[in-house]
């Protein structure tokens, strides 16, 4: 397994392991970039199927940290931690408190919070012994409406971008109608869009298209249907070489982290003319709400970061259509040159 030579190795600050026998804990904490503030990024407890998936993982995450928190405009770095365990299995309250006191051990150049496998009680655990945490029952609260609200204002700025027209009567398929989707749904349909939805869950949708005034689409089918937007907000991996060429919509706009299977997928969106808003820029709204108690910002100053998204996502979709690149990569060069302006 190599480090420096490793692909998604990206001059990553300070890589940390730390095992824990009478706990159970093995953990990798990446600190990819600390220049715009502290390393803040989410504890994933992941049945790895090895050591090197896991920093794989790691390496990968905590780069996409810190490109979100800059283009979010936070003065926050990059990190993220993975926790090889089965979340179900093998997690403990003093696995978690292990967790906690290697996090201290890092005196606040990263600040832990919740991921994949992680809950608000974990969290709770590793306050115990360390202050570098968020998300915790004391100040947790649920981030999804932040990351519908961001969503569906970077939908509405992408619209006027692209249709010249608001969303009033704007078609949009929301695909996975979970704790965001479900919010995004509701503020869509309160500004007077059409609305299709789909969801694994088929009562949650076909409830939820009654309450709204909406119908529902199979779920293999949400991708293929035609509207003027594509909302994925179910699980990562939708944009790929399969579903790209069946995509109806011009426009999509969605929650999911990880939209693209492949890097090279942005590239096969833009050759179609679909015009693809970078997900880690658009669902930035509950890493702003979880970054409250770190950064120190009130609600009225979470409000102002979570208003300006819209804002950057057009910035992002001028550049891109200006540099003729995938608005992927405009989203990664102007997350490159904010941290290098503050680097200076
Ligand atoms: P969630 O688990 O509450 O909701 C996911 C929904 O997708 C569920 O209703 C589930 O039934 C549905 N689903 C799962 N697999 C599906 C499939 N194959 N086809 C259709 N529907 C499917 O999750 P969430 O918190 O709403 O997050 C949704 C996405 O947004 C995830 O990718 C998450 O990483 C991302 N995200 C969430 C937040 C947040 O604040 N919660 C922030 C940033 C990004």
């Amino acid at each position: 397994m190599t480090i420096f030579t490793h692909p998604e190795f990206d001059g990553h600050e300070n890589l940390f392991f730390a095992q824990n026998g009478t706990d159970g804990l093995r953990t990798i904490i990446a600190i990819h970039d600390t220049t715009l503030g502290p390393a803040l990024g989410g504890c994933r407890i992941w049945n790895y199927a090895d050591e090197a998936e896991a920093l794989t993982d790691v390496l990968r995450l905590s780069k996409g940290m810190s490109y979100k928190a800059a283009l979010a405009g936070l003065p926050l770095g990059g990190g993220k931690s993975v926790v090889l365990a089965d979340s179900r299995r093998d997690k403990t309250p003093a696995m978690m408190r292990a967790m906690g006191r290697a996090v201290e051990r890092l005196g606040g150049r990263y600040i832990v919070a919740e991921d994949v496998g992680a809950s608000v009680e974990d969290m709770d655990e590793v306050a115990k012994e360390t202050a570098h945490v968020s998300g915790t029952s004391a100040h947790a609260g649920d981030p999804s409406p932040w990351t519908a609200e961001g969503v569906m204002l970077s939908i509405e700025a992408a619209a006027r971008h692209r249709f010249d027209r608001g969303l009033e009567g704007l078609a949009v398929v929301i695909l996975g109608t979970g704790h965001v989707g479900a919010h995004l749904a509701r503020l869509l349909a309160a500004r007077g869009a059409r609305l299709k939805i789909a969801d694994l869950r088929g009562e949650v949708a076909v409830a939820l298209a009654r309450e709204l005034g909406g119908e529902t689409v199979e779920i293999d089918q949400a991708h293929s249907t035609a509207a003027d937007v594509f909302a994925p907000c179910a699980l990562g991996a939708g944009l790929n070489a399969r579903t790209i060429p069946e995509l109806q919509a011009p426009l999509i706009c969605g929650a999911a982290n990880n939209q693209l299977a492949q890097p090279t997928d942005d590239i096969r969106l833009a050759e179609r003319g679909i015009l693809y808003c970078p997900d880690y820029l658009v669902n930035a709204g509950g890493l702003i709400s979880v970054a409250r108690p770190s950064t120190g910002m009130d609600e009225a100053a979470a409000r102002a970061k979570l208003s300006e998204i819209p804002a950057t996502l057009v910035e992002v979709l001028e550049r891109a259509a200006a540099e003729q690149v995938p608005p992927g990569a405009a989203a990664d060069r102007l997350a490159r040159r904010r941290i290098a302006t503050g680097r200076e």
